[in-house]
């Protein structure tokens, strides 16, 4: 593991940043966002690219080796090829991994592999044109799905999202798995979480990361564990002779705590120790304030000191106010 000088009390060394590049989206899905009435940020309220590089120098600087670029939508904020290009020769900097909706050009694929960015994670919750469409409330299944495969053509290492839930795609799960057999692909099976922007919605997902392995397992009679990353999040497991594998997320029931590595930078600056807990400090304000570097270290060395033990004790310290939308916390 690379060296951090962001380690919380309980001894976590944070050295992945997941760094949110835009709150919009081009996309809808029921989980993530309402349909309409959605309060983007203002213009002048996101960061801009150099904010954004100026803060992950600093963030590398104090041992993040890892980002991701999510949002929101990555690609659909203008700039951001030039933005990954810059990026990507940030001192200290080893991976730069990508999520994405699948509806990225194909222009960009090859570009992004001229940066040296061959990891991409792309969500996709239904293998059927119907149910993507409910779920994303778009029409845009055939596009994502071939683009799955161009990525995969074009060598990058591809990871699929799929949120499992009741009277969603629950019949997709088994077709997911079949798609690994002859394909190098990693599906992996998240909980819902209580993300979707809208205060009033509570969710209590039915299919947690038990009932998923259950629900798989009757449809299986040999399945291999494989042995995981030590800050994975995913449970990974593998059908004998299939060319990919699976894996189950248990982001609403938060086994994997004990050993994240993880801190989240929204678009608008706001720095989150934990998911599920709140801000705790606005990078943006503080930069534009004219904070020095050795400021903004502070800044960032006690946030990552205050971190809470675990997802629960974050959404005590919230409050019960997280309905936040997930393209503005970055997933
Ligand atoms: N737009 C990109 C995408 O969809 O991949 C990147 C941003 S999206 C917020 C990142 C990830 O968060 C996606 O894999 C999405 O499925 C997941 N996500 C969003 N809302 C969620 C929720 N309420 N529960 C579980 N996962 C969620
Ligand atoms: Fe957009 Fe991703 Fe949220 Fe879906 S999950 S609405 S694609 S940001």
């Amino acid at each position: 593991m690379n060296e951090s000088v962001l380690i919380d009390k309980y001894g976590r060394q944070l050295n992945y940043l997941r760094l949110s590049v835009t709150d919009r989206c081009n996309f809808r899905c029921y989980y993530c966002m309402p349909e309409e009435g959605i309060d983007f940020a203002r213009r002048k309220d996101l960061m801009t690219f150099d904010e954004m590089l100026h803060l992950s120098a600093v963030f590398c600087k104090l041992g993040i080796s890892k980002i991701r670029i999510t949002g929101g939508e990555p690609f659909v904020r203008n700039g951001i090829m030039p933005f990954l290009r810059k990026l990507s020769v940030t001192e200290g900097l080893k991976e730069i991994t990508v999520t994405s909706n699948g509806t990225l050009s194909e222009r960009y694929q090859a570009e992004l592999l001229q940066i040296g960015i061959r990891k991409i994670n792309i969500s996709l919750d239904s293998l059927s044109r119907e149910r993507f469409a409910q779920i994303t409330r778009r029409d845009n299944f055939d596009g994502v799905y071939a683009g799955i495969f161009k990525l995969l053509d074009s060598g990058f290492d591809v990871k699929l999202n799929c949120v499992v839930a009741e009277n969603k795609n629950i019949q997709d799960v088994v077709p997911f798995i079949e798609l690994t057999k002859n394909y190098p692909l990693s599906v992996r099976f998240l909980e819902e979480m209580p993300f979707n922007g809208s205060d009033g919605s509570q969710v209590q997902s039915d299919w947690d990361y038990k009932r998923i392995y259950q629900y798989i397992s009757g449809h299986y009679s040999d399945i291999n564990r494989l042995i995981s990353d030590a800050n994975s999040t995913s449970v990974n497991y593998k059908i004998p002779g299939y060319a990919g594998s699976f894996g189950i997320i248990p982001s609403f029931s938060r086994t994997f705590c004990g050993t994240c590595n993880r801190i989240r930078l929204s678009a608008t600056g706001e720095l989150r120790t934990c998911l599920y807990g709140p801000a705790v400090v606005n990078l943006r304000d503080v930069l534009r304030k004219g904070a020095s570097v050795t400021n903004l270290e502070q800044e960032i060395i006690q946030a990552v000191s205050r971190r809470e033990r675990d997802g629960y004790a974050a959404e005590l310290a919230s409050q019960g106010d997280i309905h936040t939308s997930m393209s503005v916390l970055g997933g």
